[in-house]
Protein backbone atom coordinates (compact mmCIF):
# COMPACT_ATOMS: atom_id res chain seq x y z
CA UNK A 1 0.00 0.00 0.00
CA UNK A 2 1.52 3.27 -1.26
CA UNK A 3 0.80 7.06 -1.45
CA UNK A 4 3.57 8.32 -2.71
CA UNK A 5 2.91 11.89 -3.07
CA UNK A 6 3.52 12.62 0.67
CA UNK A 7 7.19 11.64 1.45
CA UNK A 8 8.42 10.27 5.03
CA UNK A 9 10.11 13.56 5.34
CA UNK A 10 7.06 15.83 4.11
CA UNK A 11 4.84 14.05 7.05
CA UNK A 12 8.08 14.46 9.76
CA UNK A 13 8.42 17.88 8.87
CA UNK A 14 4.48 18.26 8.70
CA UNK A 15 4.36 16.87 11.96
CA UNK A 16 7.00 19.09 13.12
CA UNK A 17 5.23 22.14 12.00
CA UNK A 18 2.23 21.07 13.76
CA UNK A 19 3.77 20.37 17.15
CA UNK A 20 5.53 23.78 17.07
CA UNK A 21 2.35 25.61 17.03
CA UNK A 22 1.02 23.69 19.51
CA UNK A 23 3.41 23.43 22.27
CA UNK A 24 4.12 27.11 21.26
CA UNK A 25 7.72 26.61 19.90
CA UNK A 26 10.40 29.15 19.86
CA UNK A 27 10.96 30.13 16.28
CA UNK A 28 14.37 29.58 16.50
CA UNK A 29 14.79 26.01 17.82
CA UNK A 30 11.57 25.22 15.58
CA UNK A 31 14.55 25.96 12.61
CA UNK A 32 16.64 24.07 14.29
CA UNK A 33 15.27 21.49 14.27
CA UNK A 34 13.70 21.63 11.07
CA UNK A 35 17.43 20.19 9.70
CA UNK A 36 19.50 17.28 10.47
CA UNK A 37 22.82 18.88 11.81
CA UNK A 38 25.06 16.47 9.96
CA UNK A 39 24.68 14.37 6.74
CA UNK A 40 27.29 11.89 5.14
CA UNK A 41 27.03 10.06 1.99
CA UNK A 42 29.43 7.61 1.23
CA UNK A 43 29.97 4.79 -2.14
CA UNK A 44 31.26 1.70 -1.16
CA UNK A 45 33.20 -0.14 -3.83
CA UNK A 46 33.08 -3.76 -2.92
CA UNK A 47 34.42 -6.98 -4.73
CA UNK A 48 31.42 -9.54 -5.58
CA UNK A 49 32.09 -13.08 -5.23
CA UNK A 50 31.86 -13.22 -9.02
CA UNK A 51 34.89 -10.94 -9.06
CA UNK A 52 33.20 -7.97 -10.69
CA UNK A 53 33.13 -4.34 -8.61
CA UNK A 54 30.00 -2.89 -6.80
CA UNK A 55 29.32 0.43 -5.63
CA UNK A 56 26.83 0.70 -3.00
CA UNK A 57 25.82 3.78 -1.91
CA UNK A 58 25.65 4.38 2.29
CA UNK A 59 24.05 7.55 4.37
CA UNK A 60 24.65 8.14 7.89
CA UNK A 61 21.99 11.36 9.15
CA UNK A 62 22.38 13.10 12.38
CA UNK A 63 19.73 15.29 13.52
CA UNK A 64 19.91 16.22 16.90
CA UNK A 65 22.18 15.48 20.07
CA UNK A 66 21.24 17.94 22.46
CA UNK A 67 20.29 15.35 24.63
CA UNK A 68 23.51 13.19 24.10
CA UNK A 69 25.11 10.70 21.71
CA UNK A 70 23.30 10.23 18.18
CA UNK A 71 21.50 6.80 18.81
CA UNK A 72 19.50 5.19 15.10
CA UNK A 73 19.48 2.19 13.35
CA UNK A 74 20.86 0.96 10.03
CA UNK A 75 18.77 -0.40 6.86
CA UNK A 76 19.90 -2.11 3.92
CA UNK A 77 17.10 -1.67 1.48
CA UNK A 78 16.99 -1.37 -2.36
CA UNK A 79 14.98 2.13 -1.64
CA UNK A 80 16.71 3.73 0.80
CA UNK A 81 17.85 7.68 0.09
CA UNK A 82 18.73 10.49 1.75
CA UNK A 83 15.15 12.06 2.60
CA UNK A 84 14.09 8.54 4.20
CA UNK A 85 16.86 8.73 6.07
CA UNK A 86 16.73 11.97 7.29
CA UNK A 87 13.42 11.95 7.83
CA UNK A 88 13.95 8.11 10.25
CA UNK A 89 16.78 10.48 12.09
CA UNK A 90 13.88 13.02 13.33
CA UNK A 91 12.12 10.29 14.83
CA UNK A 92 14.97 8.81 16.19
CA UNK A 93 15.75 12.14 18.29
CA UNK A 94 11.86 12.41 18.67
CA UNK A 95 11.72 8.97 20.15
CA UNK A 96 14.91 8.99 22.50
CA UNK A 97 12.86 12.11 23.79
CA UNK A 98 9.43 10.33 24.16
CA UNK A 99 11.29 7.39 26.49
CA UNK A 100 13.23 9.67 28.35
CA UNK A 101 16.96 7.98 27.36
CA UNK A 102 19.42 9.96 26.69
CA UNK A 103 20.16 9.88 23.14
CA UNK A 104 20.24 12.33 20.13
CA UNK A 105 18.96 10.95 16.77
CA UNK A 106 20.32 9.67 14.00
CA UNK A 107 20.15 7.03 11.49
CA UNK A 108 22.03 5.13 8.69
CA UNK A 109 21.28 3.17 5.13
CA UNK A 110 22.59 1.74 2.14
CA UNK A 111 21.42 1.27 -0.91
CA UNK A 112 21.11 -2.51 -1.83
CA UNK A 113 18.70 -5.77 -2.08
CA UNK A 114 20.21 -7.78 0.87
CA UNK A 115 18.13 -10.53 -0.67
CA UNK A 116 20.48 -10.69 -3.51
CA UNK A 117 24.09 -10.69 -1.44
CA UNK A 118 25.56 -13.37 0.05
CA UNK A 119 26.65 -13.68 3.42
CA UNK A 120 30.42 -12.84 2.35
CA UNK A 121 29.17 -9.61 0.14
CA UNK A 122 26.61 -8.12 2.60
CA UNK A 123 30.44 -8.90 5.24
CA UNK A 124 32.01 -6.90 2.74
CA UNK A 125 29.37 -4.42 2.19
CA UNK A 126 29.30 -3.42 6.26
CA UNK A 127 32.98 -3.27 6.57
CA UNK A 128 33.55 -0.84 3.90
CA UNK A 129 30.47 1.07 5.24
CA UNK A 130 31.69 1.11 8.91
CA UNK A 131 34.99 2.23 7.66
CA UNK A 132 33.59 4.88 5.29
CA UNK A 133 31.16 6.47 8.63
CA UNK A 134 34.07 5.34 11.10
CA UNK A 135 34.59 9.48 11.79
CA UNK A 136 30.93 9.47 12.46
CA UNK A 137 30.51 7.10 15.08
CA UNK A 138 31.86 6.43 18.58
CA UNK A 139 30.69 5.23 21.80
CA UNK A 140 30.04 8.93 22.72
CA UNK A 141 29.27 10.22 18.56
CA UNK A 142 26.74 8.09 17.60
CA UNK A 143 25.96 4.49 18.46
CA UNK A 144 24.14 2.76 15.28
CA UNK A 145 21.76 -0.30 16.31
CA UNK A 146 20.01 -2.64 13.77
CA UNK A 147 17.25 -1.88 11.44
CA UNK A 148 15.47 -3.31 8.25
CA UNK A 149 17.51 -6.40 7.13
CA UNK A 150 20.49 -5.89 9.55
CA UNK A 151 20.92 -8.02 12.53
CA UNK A 152 23.14 -8.90 15.39
CA UNK A 153 25.86 -10.57 13.14
CA UNK A 154 25.83 -7.18 11.04
CA UNK A 155 26.29 -5.35 14.26
CA UNK A 156 29.46 -7.43 15.71
CA UNK A 157 30.91 -6.76 11.74
CA UNK A 158 30.22 -2.93 12.73
CA UNK A 159 31.80 -3.62 16.15
CA UNK A 160 35.10 -5.73 15.09
CA UNK A 161 35.64 -3.13 11.82
CA UNK A 162 35.45 -0.35 14.10
CA UNK A 163 37.64 -1.82 17.08
CA UNK A 164 40.26 -2.96 14.43
CA UNK A 165 40.35 0.47 13.10
CA UNK A 166 41.19 1.89 16.49
CA UNK A 167 43.36 -1.27 17.57
CA UNK A 168 41.30 -2.49 20.93
CA UNK A 169 37.72 -4.03 21.39
CA UNK A 170 34.74 -1.44 21.16
CA UNK A 171 31.31 -3.18 22.18
CA UNK A 172 30.17 0.27 23.23
CA UNK A 173 29.93 1.79 19.36
CA UNK A 174 26.97 -0.35 18.06
CA UNK A 175 23.87 -2.24 20.13
CA UNK A 176 22.00 -5.05 19.06
CA UNK A 177 25.06 -7.26 19.17
CA UNK A 178 25.30 -11.03 19.95
CA UNK A 179 25.55 -11.72 23.47
CA UNK A 180 28.71 -13.70 23.13
CA UNK A 181 30.65 -10.07 22.17
CA UNK A 182 28.65 -7.99 24.62
CA UNK A 183 24.98 -8.15 23.50
CA UNK A 184 21.91 -7.78 25.86
CA UNK A 185 19.56 -10.49 26.94
CA UNK A 186 16.47 -9.34 25.92
CA UNK A 187 17.66 -7.14 23.12
CA UNK A 188 16.18 -9.01 19.59
CA UNK A 189 12.74 -8.93 21.37
CA UNK A 190 12.83 -5.69 22.77
CA UNK A 191 10.64 -3.79 20.63
CA UNK A 192 8.32 -6.42 19.90
CA UNK A 193 8.00 -6.66 24.32
CA UNK A 194 8.06 -3.16 24.77
CA UNK A 195 5.00 -2.88 21.84
CA UNK A 196 3.04 -5.02 24.10
CA UNK A 197 3.56 -3.51 27.25
CA UNK A 198 2.28 -0.84 25.44
CA UNK A 199 -0.46 -2.46 24.01
CA UNK A 200 -1.17 -3.61 27.75
CA UNK A 201 -1.79 -0.46 28.96
CA UNK A 202 -3.80 0.80 25.33
CA UNK A 203 -5.89 -2.65 26.36
CA UNK A 204 -6.77 -1.20 30.12
CA UNK A 205 -7.90 2.17 28.98
CA UNK A 206 -10.64 0.21 26.80
CA UNK A 207 -11.47 -1.86 28.61
CA UNK A 208 -10.12 -5.01 26.19
CA UNK A 209 -8.80 -8.15 27.52
CA UNK A 210 -6.47 -10.18 24.96
CA UNK A 211 -7.63 -13.58 25.20
CA UNK A 212 -9.12 -14.07 22.01
CA UNK A 213 -8.66 -10.54 21.07
CA UNK A 214 -8.06 -10.76 17.13
CA UNK A 215 -4.76 -9.13 15.79
CA UNK A 216 -3.30 -8.76 12.37
CA UNK A 217 0.22 -7.93 12.16
CA UNK A 218 2.08 -6.81 8.92
CA UNK A 219 5.34 -7.84 8.12
CA UNK A 220 6.93 -10.75 10.66
CA UNK A 221 10.62 -9.60 10.69
CA UNK A 222 12.07 -8.92 14.26
CA UNK A 223 9.41 -6.34 15.27
CA UNK A 224 6.37 -8.39 13.46
CA UNK A 225 7.54 -11.73 14.34
CA UNK A 226 8.51 -11.39 17.64
CA UNK A 227 5.33 -9.33 18.49
CA UNK A 228 3.39 -12.03 16.94
CA UNK A 229 4.77 -15.32 18.77
CA UNK A 230 4.75 -13.00 21.82
CA UNK A 231 1.08 -11.91 21.75
CA UNK A 232 0.26 -15.64 20.50
CA UNK A 233 1.58 -16.89 23.97
CA UNK A 234 -0.28 -14.07 26.15
CA UNK A 235 -3.61 -15.38 24.52
CA UNK A 236 -4.61 -13.11 21.41
CA UNK A 237 -5.75 -14.61 18.22
CA UNK A 238 -3.35 -13.92 14.96
CA UNK A 239 -5.49 -14.21 12.33
CA UNK A 240 -3.56 -12.48 9.81
CA UNK A 241 0.40 -12.40 8.83
CA UNK A 242 2.63 -10.72 5.93
CA UNK A 243 6.16 -10.59 4.84
CA UNK A 244 7.36 -8.29 1.45
CA UNK A 245 6.10 -11.31 -0.51
CA UNK A 246 2.76 -13.12 0.85
CA UNK A 247 0.20 -12.49 3.50
CA UNK A 248 -1.63 -14.78 5.12
CA UNK A 249 -5.46 -15.00 7.01
CA UNK A 250 -7.34 -17.22 8.83
CA UNK A 251 -10.21 -16.04 11.46
CA UNK A 252 -10.24 -18.57 13.19
CA UNK A 253 -6.35 -17.81 14.24
CA UNK A 254 -2.65 -18.88 12.99
CA UNK A 255 -0.41 -20.61 15.09
CA UNK A 256 2.52 -18.02 14.19
CA UNK A 257 5.27 -20.14 15.18
CA UNK A 258 3.97 -22.62 12.85
CA UNK A 259 3.75 -20.03 10.29
CA UNK A 260 7.37 -18.47 10.62
CA UNK A 261 8.96 -21.83 10.80
CA UNK A 262 7.10 -22.41 6.93
CA UNK A 263 8.03 -19.46 6.27
CA UNK A 264 12.15 -19.86 6.97
CA UNK A 265 11.82 -22.88 5.14
CA UNK A 266 9.86 -22.27 2.02
CA UNK A 267 11.19 -18.08 2.02
CA UNK A 268 7.62 -16.77 2.18
CA UNK A 269 4.16 -17.59 3.55
CA UNK A 270 3.19 -18.74 -0.23
CA UNK A 271 1.31 -22.60 -0.16
CA UNK A 272 1.04 -21.94 3.71
CA UNK A 273 -1.24 -25.04 4.19
CA UNK A 274 -3.56 -23.65 7.45
CA UNK A 275 -5.11 -20.17 6.04
CA UNK A 276 -5.91 -18.18 3.02
CA UNK A 277 -3.63 -16.52 1.14
CA UNK A 278 -4.39 -12.51 0.71
CA UNK A 279 -2.56 -9.67 0.17
CA UNK A 280 -0.93 -7.04 1.97
CA UNK A 281 -3.19 -4.41 0.72
CA UNK A 282 -6.06 -6.41 2.30
CA UNK A 283 -4.57 -7.28 5.24
CA UNK A 284 -4.42 -3.96 6.36
CA UNK A 285 -8.16 -4.12 6.23
CA UNK A 286 -9.18 -7.20 7.34
CA UNK A 287 -11.87 -7.46 10.54
CA UNK A 288 -9.56 -7.54 13.74
CA UNK A 289 -9.33 -5.94 16.90
CA UNK A 290 -5.51 -4.57 17.08
CA UNK A 291 -3.72 -4.35 13.69
CA UNK A 292 0.27 -3.57 13.96
CA UNK A 293 2.15 -2.29 10.98
CA UNK A 294 5.50 -3.44 11.45
CA UNK A 295 6.48 -3.46 7.90
CA UNK A 296 7.34 -0.40 6.55
CA UNK A 297 6.65 3.58 5.92
CA UNK A 298 3.24 4.85 4.48
CA UNK A 299 1.38 1.95 4.81
CA UNK A 300 -2.09 3.79 6.08
CA UNK A 301 -2.62 6.26 4.49
CA UNK A 302 -5.98 8.52 3.09
CA UNK A 303 -6.43 5.80 0.61
CA UNK A 304 -7.55 2.98 2.86
CA UNK A 305 -7.81 4.28 6.55
CA UNK A 306 -11.32 4.13 6.16
CA UNK A 307 -11.43 0.63 5.69
CA UNK A 308 -9.34 -0.25 8.73
CA UNK A 309 -11.71 -1.87 10.73
CA UNK A 310 -9.16 -2.19 13.75
CA UNK A 311 -9.84 -0.39 17.32
CA UNK A 312 -6.14 0.08 17.95
CA UNK A 313 -3.88 0.60 15.63
CA UNK A 314 -0.06 0.10 17.69
CA UNK A 315 2.91 1.46 15.04
CA UNK A 316 5.71 -1.39 15.09
CA UNK A 317 7.04 0.25 11.87
CA UNK A 318 8.80 3.74 11.34
CA UNK A 319 6.20 6.25 10.19
CA UNK A 320 3.91 3.30 8.73
CA UNK A 321 0.63 6.52 8.72
CA UNK A 322 0.53 9.35 6.79
CA UNK A 323 -0.77 12.21 8.47
CA UNK A 324 -3.72 12.23 6.25
CA UNK A 325 -4.52 8.48 7.79
CA UNK A 326 -3.72 9.49 11.15
CA UNK A 327 -6.76 11.98 11.19
CA UNK A 328 -9.29 9.52 9.45
CA UNK A 329 -8.60 6.88 11.84
CA UNK A 330 -8.85 8.91 15.08
CA UNK A 331 -12.21 10.89 13.80
CA UNK A 332 -13.30 6.85 13.07
CA UNK A 333 -12.31 5.86 16.80
CA UNK A 334 -9.34 4.21 16.82
CA UNK A 335 -7.02 4.58 19.58
CA UNK A 336 -3.38 4.93 17.33
CA UNK A 337 -0.44 4.57 19.61
CA UNK A 338 2.31 6.34 17.45
CA UNK A 339 5.47 5.21 16.37
CA UNK A 340 8.03 7.01 18.58
CA UNK A 341 6.21 5.51 21.72
CA UNK A 342 5.18 2.36 20.54
CA UNK A 343 8.31 0.72 18.64
CA UNK A 344 10.66 2.82 21.52
CA UNK A 345 11.85 -0.72 23.22
CA UNK A 346 14.32 -1.47 20.83
CA UNK A 347 16.41 1.75 21.44
CA UNK A 348 15.68 1.40 25.45
CA UNK A 349 17.44 -2.10 25.47
CA UNK A 350 19.79 -0.32 22.89
CA UNK A 351 20.40 2.15 26.00
CA UNK A 352 20.63 -0.90 28.56
CA UNK A 353 23.00 -2.68 26.45
CA UNK A 354 25.43 0.75 26.43
CA UNK A 355 25.10 1.03 29.62
CA UNK A 356 26.50 -2.77 31.00
CA UNK A 357 28.90 -2.36 27.66
CA UNK A 358 29.92 0.81 29.80
CA UNK A 359 30.51 -0.67 32.84
CA UNK A 360 31.61 -4.32 31.50
CA UNK A 361 28.57 -5.65 32.96
CA UNK A 362 26.13 -8.16 31.64
CA UNK A 363 22.52 -8.16 33.30
CA UNK A 364 20.08 -11.18 33.67
CA UNK A 365 17.14 -10.96 31.31
CA UNK A 366 14.71 -10.32 34.50
CA UNK A 367 16.37 -7.05 35.21
CA UNK A 368 16.73 -6.06 31.63
CA UNK A 369 12.84 -6.55 30.43
CA UNK A 370 12.00 -5.47 34.14
CA UNK A 371 13.54 -1.99 33.60
CA UNK A 372 12.34 -2.06 29.73
CA UNK A 373 8.62 -2.63 31.12
CA UNK A 374 9.28 0.14 33.56
CA UNK A 375 10.04 2.48 30.74
CA UNK A 376 7.73 1.83 28.53
CA UNK A 377 4.73 2.49 30.93
CA UNK A 378 5.96 5.30 32.49
CA UNK A 379 6.48 7.01 29.01
CA UNK A 380 2.98 5.66 27.91
CA UNK A 381 1.62 7.79 30.83
CA UNK A 382 3.36 10.47 30.52
CA UNK A 383 1.88 10.77 26.27
CA UNK A 384 -1.49 9.89 28.17
CA UNK A 385 -0.77 13.01 30.43
CA UNK A 386 0.29 15.56 27.74
CA UNK A 387 -3.05 14.23 25.26
CA UNK A 388 -5.17 16.04 28.28
CA UNK A 389 -2.48 19.07 28.38
CA UNK A 390 -2.98 19.70 25.06
CA UNK A 391 -6.33 17.76 24.43
CA UNK A 392 -4.98 15.61 21.31
CA UNK A 393 -4.18 12.36 20.36
CA UNK A 394 -1.16 10.27 21.45
CA UNK A 395 0.90 11.32 18.04
CA UNK A 396 0.37 14.91 18.84
CA UNK A 397 1.18 14.46 22.35
CA UNK A 398 4.30 12.23 21.54
CA UNK A 399 5.50 14.72 19.97
CA UNK A 400 4.50 17.80 21.50
CA UNK A 401 6.73 15.80 25.23
CA UNK A 402 9.57 14.66 22.56
CA UNK A 403 9.77 18.76 21.09
CA UNK A 404 9.29 20.01 24.48
CA UNK A 405 11.96 17.54 26.14
CA UNK A 406 14.83 18.28 22.87
CA UNK A 407 13.71 21.81 22.94
CA UNK A 408 14.60 22.68 26.80
CA UNK A 409 18.00 21.07 26.46
CA UNK A 410 18.72 23.16 23.40
CA UNK A 411 17.68 25.82 24.97
CA UNK A 412 19.98 25.34 28.24
CA UNK A 413 23.00 24.55 26.18
CA UNK A 414 22.46 27.76 23.73
CA UNK A 415 24.14 28.87 20.25
CA UNK A 416 27.61 27.84 20.21
CA UNK A 417 29.63 30.65 19.72
P1 LIG B 1 13.02 -6.83 9.34
O1 LIG B 1 13.88 -6.67 8.14
O2 LIG B 1 13.44 -7.78 10.40
O3 LIG B 1 11.52 -7.21 8.90
C1 LIG B 1 10.77 -6.45 8.00
C2 LIG B 1 9.54 -7.27 7.64
O4 LIG B 1 8.67 -6.50 6.79
C3 LIG B 1 9.85 -8.54 6.85
O5 LIG B 1 8.93 -9.54 7.22
C4 LIG B 1 9.61 -8.11 5.40
O6 LIG B 1 9.34 -9.19 4.56
C5 LIG B 1 8.39 -7.24 5.58
N1 LIG B 1 8.16 -6.27 4.51
C6 LIG B 1 9.08 -5.52 3.86
N2 LIG B 1 8.46 -4.76 2.93
C7 LIG B 1 7.14 -5.02 3.02
C8 LIG B 1 5.99 -4.56 2.36
N3 LIG B 1 6.09 -3.63 1.39
N4 LIG B 1 4.79 -5.06 2.74
C9 LIG B 1 4.69 -5.98 3.72
N5 LIG B 1 5.74 -6.46 4.38
C10 LIG B 1 6.95 -6.00 4.04
O7 LIG B 1 12.85 -5.34 9.94
P2 LIG B 1 12.42 -4.93 11.41
O8 LIG B 1 13.66 -4.65 12.17
O9 LIG B 1 11.39 -5.85 11.93
O10 LIG B 1 11.77 -3.51 11.10
C11 LIG B 1 10.42 -3.36 10.69
C12 LIG B 1 9.98 -1.94 10.96
O11 LIG B 1 10.15 -1.66 12.34
C13 LIG B 1 10.80 -0.86 10.22
O12 LIG B 1 9.95 0.23 9.94
C14 LIG B 1 11.82 -0.47 11.26
O13 LIG B 1 12.35 0.82 11.03
C15 LIG B 1 10.99 -0.53 12.51
N6 LIG B 1 11.71 -0.67 13.76
C16 LIG B 1 12.57 -1.70 13.98
C17 LIG B 1 13.20 -1.81 15.21
C18 LIG B 1 14.12 -2.95 15.55
O14 LIG B 1 14.57 -3.02 16.71
N7 LIG B 1 14.40 -3.87 14.67
C19 LIG B 1 12.98 -0.85 16.21
C20 LIG B 1 12.08 0.18 15.95
C21 LIG B 1 11.45 0.25 14.72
Amino acid sequence: MTENTTSLLDSVLNQLDTTAKMVELSPDIHEILRYPKRVLQVACPVKMDNGTVRVFTGYRVQHQDARGPYKGGIRYHPKVGLDEVTALAMLMTWKCAVVDIPYGGAKGGVVCDPDKLTLGEKEKVTRRYTSMISELIGPYKDVPAPDIATDPQTMAWIMDTYSQMKGYLIPEVVTGKPIDVGGSEGRVEATARGLIFCLNEAMKIRGYKPQGTTVVVQGTGNVGGNAATLLHQMGYRIVALSDSRSAIHNPKGIDPNKALTYKAEKGSFKGYPDAEQTTNEELLTTQCDILVPAAMENQITKTNANRIKARIVIEGANGPTTPEGNTIMESNGILVVPDILANAGGVVVSYLEWIQNLHREHWKAEEVNERLKEKMVKSFYDVIETTKKYDVDMRNAANALAVGRVSSALKLLGIWP
